[in-house]
């Protein structure tokens, strides 16, 4: 087993207790962290993970972005 130190306290890291802060909204989430630390490396110091919400918010808004610029020729 895996522990998250906190002062003296051991914390289990478990699937259902890992959290990330939204980097948008602020909202604590879960994250799933076998699935973190694949996309990362294990680079987890940097990762900002965006919650359910904003993660479609950006998705929105890059969809937006690129509407009508998105131009791809052939040839
Ligand atoms: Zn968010």
């Amino acid at each position: 087993m895996i522990y998250a130190m906190s002062g003296k306290k051991k914390i289990p890291i478990g699937l259902g207790n890992t959290f990330a802060k939204c980097p948008m909204c602020g909202v604590l989430h879960p994250v799933d962290l076998p699935d973190l630390i694949m996309q990362t490396d294990g680079d987890l110091e940097n990762v900002q993970v965006y919650c359910e919400r904003c993660t479609q918010k950006r998705a929105l808004a890059q969809a937006g972005a690129h509407r009508g610029k998105g131009v791809q020729t052939h040839g």
